[in-house]
């Protein structure tokens, strides 16, 4: 029996697509093999529903977590809504970025907060993942992916979601990796909170997707793991396994 897609449930099916432009990928400094493993990551997707090997694997890690740490049973991605109804617990979810293909199930989920990360639309609320509006221990269960290779100071966002996270809580959340490799930083706040550029500017996405401020300001390598474990516990799930660790889900919980 083949796999079966965990948000759409039908046979997975997988397309492929070279996503990762030669730009993007000299200034990454990607081989033939890292450039492979991403435009996996990115562009292998799910012939049904659209879900990227990244998607497939994000969405596959909340619904263990949410079995795991929240004992709500989840049957597929578009099952959380019901499910967490089912359960009758209440739990404060918090999509901090816009989850591309997986966004549409999660609208009618009880307890959600949704925002999107650098909105440029007035609709869309956005948060400055810095400088968080939330008050403390706000929520169970974070979900962020692709979000903090964008962000300039990330121990200020680590602090604010370490700050904004219950005790017991989880964070699910991806970032661009190569474990064969050490982070890089392409982009710092300045003394006076400009935006300095150290490396040629790099940016993430295209311009249609609405949002303002996709440079790079780190590419993450293996060390990626000890940055969270100055706030978190960390775990570390590779079940879509592509070379170099290129499609790592991380599940941050508040320190033991
Ligand atoms: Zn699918």
């Amino acid at each position: 029996m083949g796999r079966v897609c965990p948000v759409c449930k039908n046979d997975l099916h997988l397309k492929g697509r070279d996503v990762i432009p030669d730009g993007l990928s000299v200034q990454w400094r990607l081989d033939v093999q890292e450039r492979h493993a991403v435009n996996r990551r990115e562009g292998d997707i799910c012939a049904e529903c659209g879900s990227s090997l990244r998607l497939i694997a994000f969405a596959s890690v909340v619904k263990d977590v949410l079995h795991g740490r929240f004992e709500v049973e989840v049957s597929s991605w578009g099952d959380i809504p019901d499910a967490l109804r089912r359960s009758g617990k209440v739990l404060d979810i918090w999509e901090c970025n816009d989850l591309s293909v997986l966004h549409p199930y999660l609208q009618d989920t009880p307890g959600l907060v949704y925002t999107q990360y650098a909105s440029m639309l007035p609709e869309v609320p956005s948060e400055d993942l810095m400088d968080l509006g939330f008050g403390d221990n706000a929520f169970d269960l974070i979900l962020m992916t692709d979000v903090l290779e964008h962000v300039l100071d990330l121990g200020a966002a680590l602090s604010e979601m370490a700050r904004v996270l219950k005790p017991g809580g989880a964070i699910v959340l991806t970032v661009p990796v190569l474990m064969n490799r050490k982070t890089r930083q392409r982009a710092v706040l300045d003394s006076s909170g400009e935006v300095r550029t150290i490396l040629e500017p790099s940016y993430h996405g295209a311009p249609e997707d609405e949002l303002a401020d996709l440079l790079v300001a780190h590419e993450f390598g293996s060390d990626v793991t000890s940055l969270f474990q100055d706030f978190f516990d960390v775990a570390l799930h590779n079940e879509e396994d592509l070379p170099f660790g290129a499609n790592t889900v991380f599940v941050l919980t508040t320190k033991s």
